[in-house]
């Protein structure tokens, strides 16, 4: 693509671009200020990209040229131009960057917008409004640019933020990018003003920031000074500078290590999990850097995966400088970085939750999910996750939670397992058939109640040495319960059971007299290995086909209902049989296990009739 000086080229905005400018313009005006930080970050990512170029580079344009931001205000011509001397853009990366939006959640925020009708500064920055935000404040922009690189050429890059921009060649463009905001709002125009926005908000640049030629911030790395000379405002005004966001932490964690690798790191989980609010998988946000210098704003090998929610900074001296995003990876380094930083932050985790319970515990409602994909995805760190998770069980008040230390302390001698049950809430799982044989027992169940947890016990199969065992299984063994109500003989229930066996055969794989039950009349038991609810389900969703599930049916020979279905199948064996498919159906129900409801209730309907004939 060339472009001559005499005919500037004219492009349209891309829809996102368009959408999001609309929103920006039109909604977010209260807040118009955060553009001067969105700006000024813009440059200062810039410029450390530069500071790296310096270093591993063997030509760049205007070698050793200061890397600074030079702002200017001009109250007559109404103007603010935010200068710096970083990377600057190629045409080709103008129309990339400053015309289309790269990234992927923008569009599931765009739609989050729409229907929500509502705005907030928390979400700008987070996904690419950042340059955009600078229309906020003006009616047109200009933007003059060159590249770094060797033999790059000057451009201008122009818009009133409608629907498109024109670009065409500049002379007399140094490196860097220099951004002239024609202000509709004049009040930005005064270096009053922009002093003290650029003392709220960037004074953690570490670039020197020249106001009409006045240096106004002082450079730091927070992150290098020791903890004790930090103050929670500090760490707050950090938080919100590099993770571009609005809020406050909802933790922070800083700390430094000499050995085995030098590390200096300060880390956040933010204040809100977006996730949750279907904005679309976050990116990793926890910058590398070696000895100040960025390597790396978000780099995917630094963290496992599920730790993605993460902001902040890390710092090691041990990193070669020129390592690449390709060879992150592979590095030996930097997966001992990980380890090391994942074990001490799960460490972090661990303290918080005995030091702040109540706390932890909201932290837990935001983000346990992360928690339960890094357990769901690797066995590296699993234990220490499964020891942060929190839930409901069958000794817990409703809204109280425990964990599986706390489970496993209150477990009976000699009790090798952790039961648990997952559904859809704690009243659906207390009014299902599975908890009374353990509640008679004195076993206590833990509830499990997000839709993801079939998939993380599919990877968790114990905590602590003891087995976790889903409370609906088959093989799980129970003492004898003292009961003084009459059973069914031992004849009378070999013959039944045979019997239903048979007449069930399509829907169970057999019929048991089991211990387990006290009020219920039957339950269906499932074999080990087999798929949750949950999991049919999903797999179904995807088209997966799925054999029909067979469990067992246990049937409580102490019940009234068995005992006359044990004579009624001699007196009447039709209505024995109907009465007994009812019986497995209904427990099949209680179970999750039929796809069809309807077909159940229309069975029932048709057997009241016959009883009441
Ligand atoms: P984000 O910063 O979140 O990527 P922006 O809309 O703020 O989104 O910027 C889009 C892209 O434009 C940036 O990723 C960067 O590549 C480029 N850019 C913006 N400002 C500058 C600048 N001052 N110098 C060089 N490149 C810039």
């Amino acid at each position: 693509m060339t472009t001559t000086q005499e005919s500037p080229q004219q492009h349209v905005f891309q829809a996102e671009v368009r959408q999001l400018l609309d929103i920006v313009i039109h909604s977010l005006y209260t807040d118009k200020e955060i553009f001067v930080r969105e700006l000024v970050s813009n440059a200062s990512d810039a410029l450390e990209k530069m500071r790296l170029k310096e270093l591993t580079e063997g030509d760049v344009q205007e070698k050793g040229k200061a890397l600074e931001i030079t702002i200017t205000t001009d109250e007559e011509a109404k103007t603010l131009t935010i200068a710096d001397s970083g990377i600057g853009m190629t045409e080709e990366e103008l129309v990339q960057n400053l015309g289309t939006i790269a990234h992927s959640g923008t569009k599931a925020f765009l739609q989050a917008m729409k229907e929500k009708g509502e705005t907030g500064p928390d979400v700008i920055g987070q996904f690419g409004v950042g340059f955009y935000s600078a229309f906020m404040a003006a009616d047109k922009v200009e933007v003059f640019t060159k590249s770094w690189q060797p033999g790059a050429t000057g451009f201008k890059w122009e818009s009133d933020g409608q629907g498109g921009y024109t670009i065409e060649a500049a002379d007399d463009v140094v490196r860097g990018s220099k951004m002239v905001l024609h202000l509709k709002d004049e009040a930005f125009a005064k270096a009053d003003k922009i002093k003290e926005l650029l003392k709220k908000y960037s004074n953690f640049v570490s670039f020197p920031i020249l106001l009409n030629g006045e240096r106004v911030n002082t450079v730091e790395a927070l992150w290098l000074k020791s903890k004790s000379s930090v103050t929670p405002e500090e760490y707050t005004e950090f938080y919100r500078f590099t993770a571009h966001a609005w809020d406050e932490p909802f933790f922070t964690m800083h700390f430094s290590a000499d050995a085995p690798l030098s590390i200096n790191a300060l880390l956040f989980v933010p204040g809100e999990n977006n996730e949750r609010f279907g904005m679309g998988q976050m990116e990793p946000g926890v910058a590398l850097y070696c000895k100040k210098v960025l390597i790396d704003p978000k780099p995917t090998g630094l963290l496992p995966e599920w730790l993605r929610f993460l902001r902040g900074v890390i710092d090691s001296a041990d990193l070669p400088l020129n390592i690449s995003r390709e060879s992150m990876q592979d590095s030996a380094l930097v997966r001992k970085l990980n380890q090391l930083i994942t074990k001490r932050f799960l460490k972090f985790l661990e303290k918080q939750a005995s030091d702040e319970p109540e706390k932890y515990r909201e932290f837990h409602e935001k983000f346990s999910r992360f928690l339960k994909e890094g357990i769901a995805t690797s066995h590296e760190h699993q234990e220490a996750l499964a020891g942060l998770l929190r839930f409901e069980s069958s000794m817990t008040e409703p809204g109280k939670v425990s964990s599986f230390a706390e489970y496993i302390a209150r477990a009976k001698d000699g009790q090798e397992e952790i039961y648990y049950l997952t559904g859809p809430s704690r009243e659906v799982l207390e009014t299902g058939p599975y908890l009374e044989a353990f509640k008679a027992r004195g076993l206590e169940v833990a509830y499990f109640t997000d839709v993801v947890d079939s998939y993380v016990f599919q990877s968790l199969a114990e905590v602590s040495g003891k087995k976790l065992v889903p409370a609906d299984r088959a093989e799980i063994e129970m003492e004898d319960l003292a009961n003084d109500q009459e059973k069914l003989s031992e004849t009378d229930s070999s013959s039944l059971t045979a019997w239903l066996g048979e007449k069930l055969s399509s829907r169970v794989s057999g019929v048991t007299v089991g211990k387990r039950l006290v009020g219920s009349p039957a339950i269906a038991l499932t074999e080990k290995d087999a798929p949750t609810p949950q999991i049919r389900a999903m797999m179904k969703a995807m088209g997966q086909e799925m054999p029909e599930p067979k469990p067992t049916l246990e049937i409580n020979a102490s019940h009234g209902l068995v005992k006359k279905l044990s004579a009624l199948k001699d007196s009447d064996p039709d209505l024995a049989e109907a009465i007994g498919t009812q019986l497995a159906d209904q427990a099949l129900l209680a179970a999750g296990l039929v796809e069809n409801p309807q077909a159940v209730a229309a069975r029932m309907n048709s057997l009241l009739e016959r009883v009441l004939k």
